[in-house]
């Protein structure tokens, strides 16, 4: 068995709702990284996800690359979608217990970056347990430390576009890849342990319908199993 973290980014999205669906069909838990922006517009599935026991994490307001940002800006990204989710929270009456964060492309703030996870440790952003990712590049990139929430794998399913000419097929394809970084593809790994992201994008539920059902049923069917993220606030750690 490979014991890994789901976590699904961008919404919310029309397609959060059966996305979520399909997540209680198959008992899996799950990590979803919201913008306040799509939250905002599809308010009803962000509330949907909360209501069902998602984990709704902070992915800023409006996506930006955090490297261009000033340190005033980042802040302001990351606070105005703290206050949309802790209305959404509200709203769906569910406490709000914990408050992972991700950045944008996994751009961790060029210069301010030791800023802000410094800011991340003094404001109550949890971290996502990962002390059970065995991959020596994990430790050596420093995300080991870091609070916000990192990945070992990325199905980059978003890639298929009508003009990008990447499909379903190759989405597959790289699963069995090998990762320079870990040694070993995605599917050939049976020790391992994942941080997983797929991406709730409407643009490729026109293209391919349910597509996180198939990859997600792909890695059912070669012994992953989803676990309950686990958290803990660094400071209290340190
Ligand atoms: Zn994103």
């Amino acid at each position: 068995m490979i014991h890994s973290v789901l976590t699904i980014d961008d919404i919310a999205s029309k397609n959060t709702r059966p996305f979520v669906d399909y997540l209680l069909e198959k008992k899996i838990p799950a990590i979803m990284f919201a913008w306040g922006k799509r939250v905002e517009e599809n308010y009803e599935n962000a509330l949907y996800a909360v209501k069902n026991g998602i984990i709704v994490g902070n992915h800023s307001y409006s996506h930006p690359f955090f490297s261009k940002l000033t340190m005033e800006e980042a802040i302001e990204e990351i606070e105005k979608n703290e206050a949309i989710l802790d209305k959404l929270y509200q709203d769906a009456g569910v406490p709000r217990v914990y408050r992972p964060f991700r950045f944008p492309y996994g751009d961790k703030g060029g210069e301010n970056k030791d800023a802000l996870q410094k800011y991340f440790r003094e404001h109550g952003f949890h971290k996502v347990k990962d002390d059970q990712i065995p991959y020596a590049v994990w430790k050596e990139m420093g995300l080991d430390k870091d609070i916000d929430t990192f990945w070992t794998y990325d199905f980059a399913e978003y890639m298929i576009r009508p003009d990008s000419g990447v499909t379903m097929d190759d989405i597959l394809k790289r699963t069995t890849q090998v990762n320079p970084d870990l040694g070993l593809s995605l599917l050939s790994d049976k020790n391992g342990s994942h941080l997983i992201i797929i991406h709730a994008h409407d643009e490729t539920e026109e293209l391919v319908p349910q597509y996180y059902r198939t990859l997600i049923d792909l890695l059912l069917d070669n012994g992953f199993v989803f676990d309950e993220p686990q958290f803990y606030l660094p400071s209290e750690n340190q």
